[in-house]
């Protein structure tokens, strides 16, 4: 199979939804991946921060495949072991109380505005179901969770949208203060805005919106799909921030590769879904849990969370000695990279032909790395950006 082929079939049946860099990848061990004509490129993206650890790593390949030859779905009708044992383990590791299991973000995200609504609902009755999230957010496609991001850009074509949500100024109090209304049920935010251009809120304003909700029973609800998973160097990046948030989304990273999302909620919280209220035939799907076992073991521990941290620093550090870097962003390894020239795309399309997959977010080019990528990798991969910046 020739890429030409792969591109030409591309545009004939599928719905032309993305703009796609010239590569079509077939495999990958690490932080490498190979494309269909066995061209090599370092993985700076892991899929959009999804592959957590790398491309078929050992242990997740291992989990995965032997949960396919034991049971591969059954429906929520019974008891899973598996959902379990994920649903503890992120209890355990966070101390929220329950958890749903879910199979994306925007997916998670609905959960938890149906939690928030409810509760609300159940305590206050009619007329206190507004969500407030933040300008420049993303909470994903779905109509709801569109309605839910604060970018005016995704709020066309396919009216009506879900009503019910208003949008604050990011790390702007006043703002926030004058939006927490006597309708208001949740304030709903990402810490670091990913899409949005790897844009982390402030401490103070993140503590300061915590003591807001405290004040008027309204839910601090966080979106952690793409920050989660120790991206940032904690668990969830909420913990970095000192608060505790009353419900917490996650996707991305947790299934290392496969499909699966999480909502996860405090015990404030624990009696608000009832049997009939959500679900998902997915959700939970054995597989998954494998796999987002496997990940919650490994990228989990102290040391596993300071490595992620140096490596952080460690690219950070040499990024911001980079010819053409004007400023970097972000936490751990997530990391945001605005250019002089201003020309990410074009950067990263670059890369690709140089070698090295690289993501972009707004104007800047944007790195979500394996979380497990060596430092030779880390070193190739800047190298070859170096070089393609100078082209
Ligand atoms: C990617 C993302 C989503 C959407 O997740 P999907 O799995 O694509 O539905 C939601 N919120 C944030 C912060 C994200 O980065």
């Amino acid at each position: 199979m020739l890429f030409e082929d792969i591109k030409k079939d591309e545009e004939q049946y599928l719905m032309h939804t993305y703009g796609r860099f010239s590569a079509a990848i077939v495999s990958g061990k690490g932080a490498v991946a190979k494309d269909v004509e066995g061209r090599e490129y370092i993985d700076f993206t892991s899929g959009i921060g999804v592959n957590s650890l790398g491309y078929c790593d050992d242990g997740w390949v291992k989990a995965v495949s032997q949960q396919a030859a034991s049971i591969q779905h059954i429906s929520n009708l019974y008891y899973s072991p598996l959902q379990t044992q994920v649903a503890k383990k992120l209890c355990q590791l966070t101390g929220f109380d329950k958890v749903f299991l879910c199979n994306s973000g925007a997916e998670a995200n609905e959960c938890a505005i149906k939690i928030a609504r409810k509760y609300s609902f159940d305590k206050f009755g009619e007329g206190r179901q507004k969500i407030v999230t933040l300008v420049n957010s993303f909470h994903g496609r779905t109509v709801t969770t569109l309605a839910a991001t604060g970018q005016d850009s995704f709020h066309n074509f396919f009216f009506p949208f879900t009503e019910g949500f208003d949008y604050a100024q990011a790390n702007n109090i006043d703002d926030m203060k004058a939006k927490l209304d006597d309708s208001v049920c949740a304030v709903f935010m990402e810490l670091i805005q990913g899409e949005g251009g790897v844009m982390p809120l402030d401490e103070e304003y993140v503590s300061a919106v915590e003591k807001l909700c405290r004040e008027k029973d309204i839910l601090l609800m966080i979106d952690e799909v793409q920050t989660g998973m120790a991206r940032t160097g904690e668990i969830y990046c909420y913990q970095g921030y000192n608060i505790e948030p009353d419900v917490i989304t996650s996707a991305k990273g947790l299934g290392g590769g496969v499909p699966i999302g999480a909502c996860l909620c405090s015990k404030k919280l624990a009696g608000v879904m009832t049997p009939g209220s959500h679900g998902t035939t997915f959700g939970g799907n054995p597989i998954a849990c494998a796999a987002a076992n496997e990940v919650l073991s490994r990228v989990t521990t102290p040391e596993f969370l300071s490595e992620v941290k140096e490596k952080g620093s460690y690219i950070r550090s040499k990024l911001e000695k980079m010819t053409g870097v004007k400023e970097v962003r972000g936490r751990g390894m997530m990391i945001g990279i605005v250019t002089e020239k201003d020309n990410a795309k074009e950067i990263a399309a670059k890369c690709v032909e140089n070698g090295l997959l690289i993501l972009t977010a707004k104007t800047l080019l944007r790195l979500l790395p394996p979380l497990n990528i060596t430092y030779e990798e880390i070193d190739k991969g800047l190298a070859i950006l170096a070089e393609t910046m100078q082209q």
